[in-house]
């Protein structure tokens, strides 16, 4: 093998070795599908033959504080890192906002704009909750304004080095690597990307979606929807209002409390009414070709089906986490971190946004994520002061 950048001290060679034994480990769960699971990217295992690396020379190789995920934290941690005068670079592997650009083509927020603001920039939206497509547009806007440094589509891989030192490595989607150095670490990478799996045989039939887009392609077929959350019951009826024979099925007594206010009783009167069936207490025990099989409490019952969406939840990825050397609580998955600073058990690297709450997803969202980028800019301001990386 070929030293590639000795020059930094840094031999891509180790990187390329620890990205290649990253990727072995979690091949199944590098997938990057679009919504409806059509077009699925997949970061193929990169083959040691291949005319080697394509490091593109950058000028933004180095920062103070390099900062993983472009989510709404992952911003809010550049812009306050970037008000006390440190130089922040961000990286994405996908777009800006990738998990809210990834949400139901015409989700409404649950949250009024005002406190899904960052970097005090106002979000006047035309009603009274905003659209993902006006959330879309503000986060953009937002990180305009700022001028923010964000490499999108690039998948961060490995964090090595130690504080104040950090090497960070990424492959983008055709393969290419880069290297990074940073002094200090944020990781905001969100939980959307990884679905909580059934189980159960047939999950893996293309016919199967852990996300929904948009309810089109299923007009006049019969769809299982799974779950009884917001996205299970908002799924279920932007289905069945656009002509789609829908069932839903969930393995408690009845709806989950946190219900959207305005999405519970029109969910709730179409199942009263028979126009939406629902099986409670239940649980999809096999996935077929053109049918399913549900436990209910009366025995199995068989339906004809075209489609499933599994609405059971997501979760962050443990482990990258662990990866990079972080602990996680033993119940919950908890990034063990400094409940003010958020800097982790590792000196350095930081923690922010929904990943600090472990496998309790619905504990953090926009509305108080976004607060931790003043908390981690403030204690990086205390450790770093003004000797800001040379720009
Ligand atoms: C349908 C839906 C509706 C919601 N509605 C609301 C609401 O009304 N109000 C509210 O406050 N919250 C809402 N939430 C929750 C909210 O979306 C999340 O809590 C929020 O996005 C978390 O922000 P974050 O910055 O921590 O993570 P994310 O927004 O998930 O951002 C993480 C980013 O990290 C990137 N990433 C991950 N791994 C890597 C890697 N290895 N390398 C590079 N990049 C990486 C991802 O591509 C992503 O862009 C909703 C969530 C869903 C799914």
């Amino acid at each position: 093998m070929i030293r590639l950048i000795e020059s930094e001290g840094f031999c891509i060679t180790q990187a390329r070795a620890k990205i290649l034994l990253f990727i072995a480990k979690r091949k199944a769960k590098d997938c990057i599908s679009d919504p409806q699971g059509q077009h699925s990217l997949v970061t193929e295992q990169i083959p040691a033959t291949l005319p080697q690396t394509k490091i593109r020379p950058g000028a933004d190789t180095r920062s103070d504080v390099l900062i993983v995920g472009a989510g709404p934290t992952g911003l809010a941690c550049a812009i306050e890192a970037q008000k006390v005068g440190l130089k922040a670079l961000i990286i994405d592997k996908g777009c800006v906002v990738n998990s809210v650009y990834n949400y139901p083509a015409n989700m409404v927020f649950f949250t009024t704009p005002e406190l899904l603001e960052i970097g005090e920039i106002p979000f006047n939206t035309a009603h009274f909750k905003p659209t993902r497509q006006e959330a879309l547009e503000y986060y953009r806007r937002v990180a305009e304004h700022y001028k923010l440094h964000i490499h999108q589509y690039q998948w961060v891989k490995t964090i090595a080095g130690k504080d104040g030192d950090f090497h960070v490595t990424a492959t983008d989607r055709s393969n290419g690597i880069f290297d990074y150095r940073a002094r200090k670490i944020v990781i905001a990478t969100g939980y959307y990307d990884l679905a909580n799996l059934l189980k159960i045989p047939g999950e893996d039939l293309p016919k199967v979606f852990h996300y929904f887009r948009e309810p089109h392609p299923f007009y006049d077929t019969d769809v299982l929807v799974i779950g009884g959350k917001n996205s299970a019951a908002e799924a279920a009826l932007d289905l069945w209002r656009h002509g789609v024979r829908v069932t839903l099925v969930h393995r408690r007594v009845g709806l989950h409390d946190h219900i959207k206010y305005w999405v519970r009783p029109d969910i709730e009167n179409r199942i009263k009414s028979g126009e939406i069936p629902a099986y409670f207490n239940s649980t999809v025990a096999e996935i077929g070709l053109d049918y399913v099989v549900i436990k209910t409490p009366d025995g199995p019952v068989e339906l004809k089906n075209d489609f499933v969406f599994a609405m059971t939840g997501y979760h962050p990825d443990f482990d990258f986490l662990t990866s990079v050397g972080i602990e996680l609580s033993s119940e919950q998955c908890r990034p063990v971190c400094d409940p003010v600073t958020l800097e982790s058990n590792v000196p350095g690297v930081y923690v922010g946004g929904v990943i600090v709450a472990g496998s309790r997803t619905n504990e953090i969202f926009i509305e108080n994520g976004r607060f931790h980028g003043k908390q981690i800019a403030t204690h990086l301001k205390q450790k770093l002061g003004g000797t800001a990386a040379q720009r």
